[in-house]
């Protein structure tokens, strides 16, 4: 299969795709003075990495002209195919942690195998921990001899002062029209593709400035139709796409812990009334791409496994999007709580109380605060219930809640009532995250307003952590579409075990 993107990715310092990033990379390289760290700041796809390539063969060349890569030396050679054990390419999304770092600077310590210069390029560089970022910048500020740093991130304020400062920096942006249109026309001339003007600026207009974007999606409408590319065939092409949740998508999502924007685009896709079923192996096809990749990546590993389980529960999930909610839940949230667990309270007792005084002053202040769902203007009573009232309609509830806000319901579907504690409801959940989404202001209010339907009268509530080990009786309460009928507890049970081990 061609891939042209790949093919005609810019392999000179004067190919880069943004010329001021050109001009300065060649006054970098040029320049007498010794440069040990750059930092490569920009948007997605604006050539960041490609650059970082191109310097580490321009550094290491044997035969320079004028600052550029001869690109026929064996040392040219071998950096383009990929090979060199001298080019370190670390993607600190994955790899964000102060072991990590350590390990790098071991390597570092080391003299290159077969170059002048080992050259670390670390991509999204702004995702490394505070710890690791620290024992990053000592390698910074003392770089062993032969070796250069290229930082890329996508996100330069995240980056520490101390380590910003050590660094050179040069900014990448999205191209404009003309840098976009330069781009692809490389491909065009390269491969004779005859391509109508409208056709082209609806290719441009859709890269969202991305180089990366702009030359895959080139390469896929080639692939698809041909040579010969009209109005027809793009438009045809963008209708088709458009709209679908893709694996890459969905990694990049993970990888930036933003539960939000997936649980949003899996609201979308539901009002789509797309089928969850296929998406689900769409996805599984693309980690297990990745995965034989690289198989040291114990991430995508644990993805593949949390999306095999949640088809276990497609069979029998009322609500079609459920499953693969609770499976992005567990594929971002472990994550969190994992990092987070060191600081925890070595007294969990003690927390639980101390995070329920934060809430109480904090519906206190309910009235001056603006929230999203209206509670009825006129005065609302507080009431009293008792457990057996809310496990009995704890499917009503969730049917009441479930307009509002389709996550809330499932984390409150992936929770359970606990007990009455002075005359406040505590809900169980089991993950840390599920807590913290469920007392954010405006989902707090979306599960009073649902209690307030079934109860007819206000009933406070908190979130409470179960115990670790409580983690395998957690719920599955599978409620049918009247919300009346409950399945019973060892069928609750099966499910659970059979979703999370
Ligand atoms: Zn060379």
């Amino acid at each position: 299969m061609p891939v042209f993107h790949l093919k005609y990715r810019p392999q000179k310092v004067t190919d880069l795709d943004l010329p001021e990033v050109s001009d300065k990379i060649n006054s970098i390289i040029s320049s007498e003075t010794d440069f040990q760290s750059l930092l490569f700041a920009g948007p997605k796809g604006s050539g960041k990495t490609s650059a970082a390539r191109i310097i580490a063969k321009a550094v290491n060349c044997l035969k320079p002209k004028n600052g550029e890569a001869c690109r026929k030396c064996e040392n040219c050679l071998e950096i383009e195919k990929g090979n060199s054990l001298d080019i370190i390419e670390i993607d600190a999304a994955s790899n964000r942690g102060i072991d990590d770092v350590r390990g790098l600077k071991e390597n570092a310590y080391l003299s290159p195998i077969r170059l002048k210069k080992k050259i670390f390029i670390i991509d999204e560089v702004h995702m490394l921990t505070k710890e690791a970022f620290n024992a990053l910048l000592k390698i910074i500020e003392e770089p062993p001899k032969n070796t250069l740093f290229i930082l890329c991130t996508t996100d330069a304020q995240k980056i520490p002062e101390t380590v910003l400062s050590r660094l050179l920096k040069v900014n990448f942006r999205k191209g404009k029209e003309e840098d976009l249109e330069r781009s692809l026309q490389k491909v065009i001339k390269g491969e004779k593709i005859e391509i109508s003007e409208e056709a082209k600026n609806e290719i441009i207009v859709n890269s969202d400035g991305s180089f990366r974007n702009l030359q895959k999606t080139f390469n896929e409408i080639i692939l698809e139709f041909g040579n010969k590319i009209g109005k027809e065939e793009v438009e045809k092409y963008f209708e088709a796409s458009r709209g679908e949740y893709g694996g890459e998508e969905l990694e990049n999502d993970l990888r930036q812990r933003d539960i939000e924007e997936i649980i949003k685009k899996l609201e979308k896709m539901a009002e789509k009334g797309i089928d969850f079923g296929e998406l689900r192996l769409k996805w599984l096809s693309y980690f297990h791409q990745k995965m034989l990749l690289n198989l040291d990546d114990g991430e995508i590993k644990r993805w593949i496994e949390i999306l095999i389980k949640s088809g276990e529960m497609e069979k029998i999930a009322i609500i079609e999007q459920l499953p693969l909610e609770l499976a992005v839940i567990e594929m971002v949230g472990d994550r969190v709580i994992m990092s987070r667990s060191d600081n925890r309270d070595t007294n969990p007792v003690e927390k639980v109380d101390e995070e329920s005084r934060v809430i109480m002053s904090r519906s206190d202040n309910r009235d001056t605060n603006p929230i999203e769902v209206e509670m009825p203007k006129v005065d609302v009573k507080e009431i009293k219930v008792e457990l057996s009232e809310v496990e009995e309609k704890w499917g009503n509830i969730l049917g009441a809640v479930k307009p509002y806000n389709h996550s809330v319901e499932a984390f409150l579907r992936a929770a359970r009532p606990k007990k009455i504690k002075d005359g406040k409801l505590l809900i169980e959940v089991f993950y840390k995250f599920h807590k913290e989404k469920l007392e954010e202001e405006k989902n707090r209010k979306i599960v009073e307003m649902g209690l307030l339907k079934v109860f007819g009268g206000a009933v406070r509530f908190d979130c409470v952590l179960a115990e670790a080990d409580s983690k395998r009786t957690m719920p599955m309460a599978i409620v049918n579409k009247g919300d009346e009928k409950v399945v019973s507890e060892s069928e609750i049970y099966d499910v659970a075990k059979n979703i999370f081990g």
